[in-house]
Parts: C-alpha cells; sequence; structure tokens
C-alpha cells in the first residue's frame, strides 16, 4: 500500500500502548527506548549497544525476522532502482547490507563502476561490514566512512540517492538527520528511509508485540548473550513515529512527493521522497 502524505497528522503519534511512555518533549532529553536520558548521552549508548552486538549482529537479524529482513531489504532497493552512473549514500549502514544490494544490483545491468558510500556512527559495525565485503570481493565501488546521521561528512548536493535501513529511529534528532538527508542529496534526488512501524492489524499487532517484547530479549539472551541491547530494539521500535508521522516530518525537513509502502502488516515501512 502507499500512501500519500498530505494528511493531517496522526494521533497515535505517542503510541497506541497504553503502557508505552511518553516520549521526551524538550530538545535536551531523548529517548533511548523507554527510559527518558540526557540528549546528549543517546548516542554514546545507541553506541554502545550497537558495539555489543556487531559480532553477531548478521545472525540474530536472520533469527529475529526468520529471514523476512532480507525480504524487506530487497524491496527497498527494488524501489532505489538503481541506475548506472549514480552516487548512493546508505547511512547507518551497518554491516553493508544495502550497499551489497545496490552493487549486485548494478553489477545484474553489467555495470562494474559502482559509487556507494556506506556511513555508520560505529567503528564497530563498519569493520564487520568490510569484513563480508572482502569475504563476498565486492571491494571496489563501496567506501567504508565513520559518520554521524545528524552531521554527515559530505557536501551539500553530493548524492543521487539516501537510503538509511533500520537506522533512524537510532539517531538522537530525527529532524536534525532528516535535514543533512536533504542538504546531501542533490535536487531531484531520492531519498527512502526502511524502518520499524506501526502494525495495522490490531489482532496482528498484540501477537507482535508479545513476541518483541518477549522473545526478541531472549533471543538476545541466548545467542548474543546480550539481554538488554535488544530489549532496547524493542522500546525504540514502539517508541519510532508512526507512519504518518514521520511523513509529516520528512516534508518539514523540505521532502516532496513523499509516499509510504507498510510491509508484513505494518511491522515495517518504506517511505520515500524527493529532495526539490
Ligand atoms: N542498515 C543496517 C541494516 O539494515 O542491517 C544496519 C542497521 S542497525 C539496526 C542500526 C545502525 O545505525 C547501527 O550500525 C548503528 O551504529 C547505526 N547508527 C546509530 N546511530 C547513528 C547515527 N547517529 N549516525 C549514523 N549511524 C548510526
Amino acid at each position: 500500500m502507499t500512501s500519500p502524505a498530505a494528511t493531517p497528522p496522526d494521533p497515535s503519534a505517542r503510541g497506541p500502548h497504553a503502557s508505552e511512555p511518553a516520549a521526551p518533549e524538550s530538545a535536551d532529553r531523548a529517548s533511548f527506548g523507554y527510559r527518558d536520558v540526557p540528549a546528549a548521552e543517546k548516542a554514546g549508548m545507541v553506541a554502545r549497544v550497537f558495539e555489543s552486538v556487531a559480532p553477531r549482529y548478521d545472525l540474530m537479524n536472520d533469527l529475529m525476522s526468520g529471514g523476512v529482513h532480507r525480504l524487506w531489504k530487497n524491496a527497498l532497493v527494488d524501489l532505489l532502482n538503481p541506475r548506472p552512473g549514480e552516487r548512493f549514500l546508505d547511512v547507518a549502514g551497518g554491516t553493508g547490507d544495502i550497499a551489497f544490494r545496490i552493487v549486485r544490483r548494478l553489477a545484474a545491468r553489467g555495470e562494474e563502476r559502482t559509487d556507494v558510500t556506506v556511513c555508520d556512527i560505529n567503528p564497530a559495525m563498519l569493520a564487520v561490514g568490510r569484513d563480508r565485503a572482502v569475504d563476498r570481493g565486492l571491494v571496489k565501488g563501496i567506501t567504508w566512512t565513520a559518520g554521524d546521521a545528524e552531521a554527515l561528512p559530505f557536501p551539500d548536493r553530493s548524492f543521487d540517492a539516501y537510503t538509511i535501513a533500520f537506522g533512524l529511529r537510532n539517531v538522537t534528532d530525527i529532524d536534525k538527520a532528516l535535514r543533512e538527508a536533504h542538504r546531501v542529496l542533490r535536487p531531484g534526488g531520492r531519498f527512502y528511509c526502511l524502518e520499524f512501524s506501526r502494525v495495522t492489524s490490531a489482532p496482528v499487532g498484540r501477537v507482535y508485540d508479545a513476541y518483541s517484547s518477549r522473545a526478541l530479549p531472549l533471543l538476545g539472551r541466548v545467542i548474543a548473550r546480550d539481554p538488554e541491547s535488544y530489549r532496547y530494539l524493542h522500546e525504540s521500535i514502539r517508541r519510532f513515529p508512526p507512519q504518518r508521522e514521520l511523513a509529516r516530518r520528512m516534508g518539514e525537513a523540505g521532502f516532496a512527493n513523499i509516499a509510504w509502502r507498510d510491509m508484513t502488516l505494518g511491522v515495517v515501512a518504506l517511505h520515500s521522497g524527493w529532495r526539490v
């Protein structure tokens, strides 16, 4: 389903669950899962989560989603429809799943010259990504850069397309990250955000909620030996703005032609927009 964004803000913006604490109201506070923390401390706390999970991140993704994250990521790259000669930026690119798909998609079209930049705040995730690139023989055409989505280390108008998959909910100031995405895209450039969102069916939502609040920390305990990081994952999903609110905030950052597509009944949403 693709939905236009030019509709009123979603009243469920604070989350549909009575048990869910409200998001912090002041600019110097941020949510770290369900905790309200000083905004200046959130990035360090998120960094520790991903440093801890980096070695088992890819295995955990497959286990937690039953492999479905691969389909969601394929859908993103289908919509992106990479074309030869374009410059791609994958922010919060972690261990490279989106970058590898872009390179492979271009290679399938006979295009060997690729220009994909993976930018992530966490060197541990980037290191795993580089190793995977070597293992897959995908060394050429991908640049790995440490950087913050809120202050990207790139000039204005330097990319044709910007992707962010399961990254935006981790940044401290989502609006700042959206403005940065807009800044680094050339006019006409495309923005794509794949992120956990709000389930659109109440019964499925209850099952999903029970799964993510109990099974994720359990898997985190058994496989990654880190239940707290996976509790953060569950809580950060619940705190992320729902579909319509994210679309509205993309509009405020300057994007046009905003649309989104729910996948797996809204477990994940794929938002897109153009830089004007
Ligand atoms: N995009 C990859 C994927 O889909 O598999 C990785 C997603 S992982 C759930 C989230 C990533 O966001 C982590 O690699 C983390 O280091 C990164 N991250 C968190 N905060 C960030 C920020 N402010 N700027 C850039 N990357 C950030």
